[in-house]
Formats: C-alpha cells, structure tokens, sequence
C-alpha cells in the first residue's frame, strides 16, 4: 500500500503552473524578470503604463507566488498538524518546508527558531508581550532609535506603561545616520533590550546591526532586529548578525500578505511564555491548566495561514534564484540614480545621505504638498507613496508633517525614474507656475 507521504500529488499535478522557475537563467537582466510580474504590464487611468514605485509599503508578486496559492486551494487545501487524512498530511508536509526555506534563507541554525507570524508588526509584539511584559522591571531600559517605524514603538510604549521600564532613542544624524556615540553611552545605563530597525523605511539608512548587537550584548542586552526592510533587499543572517530576535514580512519580499517571521534564539524562546493562546499551541489541556507545546508550535496558536507560508516559500525560492547580492546592488544603484535625479532639481530635498542605503528614497518638493505630489504622480500611472510613513517621530525630528516616497525594487528600470522626474517637474510648474 502506498502510504499519503510518497503518493503522487495527481491533483497537484494537474493544476501545476508552469512558473514555478521563474526568477533564474541568465544574467541580471530586469526587463526579463517584470515579465514574471504580471501587474507591471496594467496600464491605469485608461492609458498609462503602471510605474510602480511603492516597494517599501509593499512588493509586486511574482506568477509562482501567485499560482502557488491557486494551486494550494485547489489541490492541497486542509488544516496542518491536526488530521491524519492524505490532504492535511500534504498541507502540513508544504507549510513545514516553507519554514525550512525561510531558516535557510535567514541562516536560523534550527526550523524551531523560525515562528510564522501576520508579519513584522506581528512579531515585533510578540516579542513586547511575551518577553517584555514578563521580563523588564521599573527602572530597566529599552534602548530603541529616532527612526522607528511605528511597528518597533508603539508596542514598546504599551509595555513601558505596563511595567514601568524606561524607552530611551539614539538619536538620527543630520545625514541620517544613527549617533553611535550616543547609542554606546546610552547602553551603560541598566538596558535590558535594544530594539532597531535594519533599514529605515523612510530615510533608506541601513544600519550596522552587527556592530550594534555586539555593542547591545556587551553591556548585556538582548537585542531585536526589524528586518521589514532588510531581508526583502539584501542576504540577511541572523547567526553572521548574531540577534536574539529578527522580525520580517513576506509581502514585502515578493509574498502574500499576512504572512512574516520572527526569528528567535532557541534558548530565550524556550524560556518564553505564550503571546496568543488557543489550539496548535498546547501540549496537555486540563480544565484548570496548560502545558505547551514544543517550538515553534507554542507562538503559532490557532490555524496558520499555511497558503501564505507556501507562497513565502514560493517567494523565497524566487529571490534566491535572482540573488540577494544581486538585488542589494541594483536596488542601491536605482536608488542612487533616483537621487540624482532629484538633487538636480531645484526646490526638492532629499531625506536620507547615510553612506549605506536601501531602495527608499524620501523627499520633499518645495511648495507642493505630498498628498498633491503623489496625486500628479498617479495620473500619471506612477505609485509613490506620501504621508509620515508611520514614523511620525522621525518626520518631526526633520521638521515636516510628511513626506513623499519612491521606492525601488530590482524589477524597476531607469526609464521608470525618468517618469518620476517628469512627474513632479509638471507638478512643481503646475503650483508655482514654474
Ligand atoms: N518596520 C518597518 C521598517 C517597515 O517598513 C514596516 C512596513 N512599512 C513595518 C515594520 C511593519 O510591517 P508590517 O505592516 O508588514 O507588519
């Protein structure tokens, strides 16, 4: 008899996508990989080829990842870790390589390490409640930065209030860059947590998460690392980084939404009540009590979304074949050629000089507001993104209420930032008469 494990997948096979290896072949070439990327062909308000350049809110998905979730409901679909039938043994078979693809890709020494969550925001919560509510003391300090997204704050705000621990912030350089020097002295105060992000979603500064670990574990703090910006632009290890805690989202590196991972250091995972509670997560159940399961079961409670780890793993497999080294230089070379655009143009400032940076560009057009600027930008087909790009902390450290935003991934072209450029200079005429 054959058992369900080493049973051909016939329905799988029937709807198999013939996209699954997209992505590789061949040297670097963009204009051959948008071809894997079927909304970048739309044309919108009737006749304007889309220029998508809202890549740190969210990236464009390729076919694989697309048809994998098609392909998941029509021939796969069950819950995982619970029944013993042939398609919920398939499932889980499929949601747990997706997990051993993430650990590979982020360089997690164990797939119990790796914990699917709802994304970064997710994660980062987990990691404020589960740890931090139980862990920090009055007094005790959380070493966080000025550049935050409102993900690496906010929960952090909720479990100073709770516990009485202290919120203390490097501050951000003129040029973007995070002050080090103040950083390591604020470490000397009683840190139990320093919590950063890798790369700024508004200023596109990629930080030294490497040294700052190492600064954080010698004045013996944990650290967690937002990887929402990192991990979708460039090879990420968590074990070469040397974190207690990294937290990323797979929609933002070519995956469905509602699907990211926190990583952890087994050890301090291990010793870490629940965050959410319910099935999945348990080990024995008694009316009175609990005991919980094993990693990384106890932090996934309630069904998971198993298509969206899938399409991750989709998605990873994707990145991999185009190469992270790869993404990270073209990303920065676009973003560097955006730059330039721009600083030719009188009136717009650039937000963001950071001698290392990602594909987010932030600026602002003298005399336009950003609101207006990605209006004129969108009739023109092109996506941008403008408001305080949830860091309204950062806006008020540059003194303005908001920005505009082009963000660049490796399936973005010249001639995209060419339109950008012709965009705001018809805006900038258009409310200066200029
Ligand atoms: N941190 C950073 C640096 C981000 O850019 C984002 C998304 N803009 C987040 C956290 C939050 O990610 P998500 O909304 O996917 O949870």
């Amino acid at each position: 008899m054959t058992t369900p494990s080493s049973a051909p997948s016939t329905l799988a096979a029937l709807v198999h996508c013939a996209c699954h290896e997209q992505g590789g072949g061949g040297p670097f070439d963009p204009l051959r990989l948008r071809k894997d990327f079927p909304i970048l062909t739309l044309t919108v308000h009737k006749d304007k080829t889309l220029a998508y350049l809202d890549n740190a809110a969210t990236t464009q998905k390729p076919a694989s990842v697309v048809c994998v979730l098609c392909e998941y409901y029509q021939a796969c679909n069950a819950n995982v870790h619970r029944s013993l039938h042939y398609l919920a043994e398939q499932a889980t078979l499929r949601f747990e390589e997706a997990r051993r693809k993430v650990q590979r890709f982020i360089g997690a020494p164990s797939e119990r390490s790796v914990i699917f969550t709802r994304g970064t925001t997710e994660g980062i919560n987990l990691v404020a409640q589960a740890w931090g509510r139980r862990n920090l003391k009055p007094n005790d300090e959380v070493v966080l930065t000025g550049m935050e997204h409102h993900s690496n704050l906010v929960p952090w705000q909720l479990v100073a209030k709770e516990t009485g621990a202290k919120l203390k912030f490097v501050p951000v350089l003129d040029d973007g860059a995070l002050d080090l020097d103040a950083y390591g002295r604020l470490l000397k105060g009683r840190v139990r947590l320093a919590a950063f992000t890798h790369i700024s979603n508004v200023l596109g500064t990629v930080n030294p998460v490497k040294q700052m670990t190492a600064m954080a574990h010698a004045a013996g703090a944990l650290v967690l690392v937002d990887a929402a910006q990192s991990v979708p632009n460039r090879p990420v290890n968590v074990a070469d980084i040397d974190c207690d805690f990294l937290a990323f989202s797979g929609h933002k590196m070519l995956g469905p939404t509602g699907i990211g991972v926190l990583y952890g250091r087994l050890e301090i995972l291990e010793r870490m009540e629940p965050f959410l509670a319910g099935g999945e997560m348990i080990n024995r159940v008694t009316l009175e009590e609990s005991t919980w399961a094993d990693l990384p079961q106890k932090f996934e409670a309630g069904t998971p979304h198993v298509s969206g780890a899938i399409g991750l793993g989709v998605a990873v497999d994707y990145l991999q074949r185009v190469g992270m080294e790869t993404i990270r230089a073209y990303d920065e070379h676009l973003a560097r050629s955006m730059i330039a655009r721009l600083d030719a143009i009188p009136g717009v400032r650039v937000f963001g000089r950071a001698p290392e940076r990602g594909g987010a560009v932030s600026f602002e057009v003298e005399g336009v507001h950003p609101h207006d600027l990605a209006q004129f930008c969108d009739k023109d087909g092109i996506a941008i993104r403008a408001g305080h790009l949830c860091a309204q902390p950062l806006m008020q450290r540059f003194g303005v209420p908001a920005v505009s935003r082009a963000s660049v991934y490796f399936y973005n072209v010249e001639e995209e930032l060419d339109r950008l450029v012709q965009s705001i200079l018809k805006a900038k005429a258009f409310f200066h008469g200029a």
